[in-house]
């Protein structure tokens, strides 16, 4: 079963897409903070990773860089969730290991959608 993390710390939020990704038949882990994302990526082994970039304890590209530091995880692949998507930010969201990112609001249906293209991309390998 295709695991995702899901790190959003808007309880709402977190439940809908959580429900729709389940739906899907994808297997869920949902946190709402950075330090959570960053242990629940070591135990629960996820094949892709949903990131919010606002989160509490450590932001979500501070968890992302993290996470990717960790033996097997540098080619799981990560999509940010962010308020504030300018151009420029997307250097910054690339450093700290991001593959893509989607501006918030975005509808569980968009994630969705990347979270399969993304699965689908050659070289994002599930980790070991
Ligand atoms: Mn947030």
């Amino acid at each position: 079963m295709t695991k995702v993390l899901i790190a959003e710390d808007n309880a709402d939020s977190r439940e809908i897409l959580s429900f729709e990704l389940e739906a899907e038949g994808y297997d869920v882990c949902a946190v709402g903070d950075g330090l959570s994302a960053i242990e629940a990526a070591a135990s629960f082994r996820p094949d892709v990773i949903v990131m919010d970039i606002s989160l509490p304890t450590v932001d979500g590209l501070e968890a992302t860089k993290r996470i990717k530091a960790q033996p097997g995880f540098a080619k799981v692949p990560v999509l940010a969730l962010t308020a504030h998507a300018m151009t420029e930010d997307e250097a910054r969201f690339r450093a700290a290991g991001c593959d893509c990112y989607l501006a918030k609001p975005a509808s569980p249906e968009a994630v969705l959608n990347v979270v399969r293209r993304l699965l689908a991309t050659p070289g994002a390998s599930p980790a070991p």
